[in-house]
């Protein structure tokens, strides 16, 4: 399968799942928070990971988050990707706690990442949906 005819993998939505796609397509990254314990979380489940609470609510978040860990790309392991080659896989965590994998973009270089780096949301739009990735603050 050429990058030209590769099928760009689109998320699944599903009842738990559409409020956060549509969330971000609103221009916002949301995540779940517990009305038991307090703890926030993403992605999206129908309990609490850490007390199992059904008890939740979404909450919209700030957009400022750290760079964890990330991994340069220069293999592409899905056709629909070889034209992003290279590019940056990371896990990112949001200032309110959860942690979520994305891309960094507009870093230029990836060498210039740093561990702890602080970063800001920036949706961008690609094959019609909204997709959250973090930016160099
Ligand atoms: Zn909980």
């Amino acid at each position: 399968m050429s990058a030209e005819t590769a099928e760009f993998p689109l998320p699944r939505r599903d009842a738990l799942n559409t409020p956060y796609w549509q969330s971000l397509e609103e221009g916002h990254l949301s995540f779940q928070r517990c009305g038991e314990c307090g703890k926030a979380w993403l992605p999206p489940r129908r309990e609490c990971p850490h007390c199992l609470s059904p008890e939740w609510r979404w909450e919209r978040a700030g957009g400022q988050a750290r760079l964890v860990s990330w991994v340069v790309y220069h293999i592409a392991y899905h056709a629909a990707f070889k034209d992003r080659l290279p590019y940056t896989v990371a896990v990112v965590e949001l200032a309110e706690g959860p942690r979520l994998i994305s891309n960094i973009v507009g870093a230029g270089d990836p060498e210039v990442l740093r561990i702890d780096q602080d970063l800001r949301l920036a949706i961008e739009h690609e094959h019609g949906v909204a997709v959250p990735r973090f930016r160099p603050a």
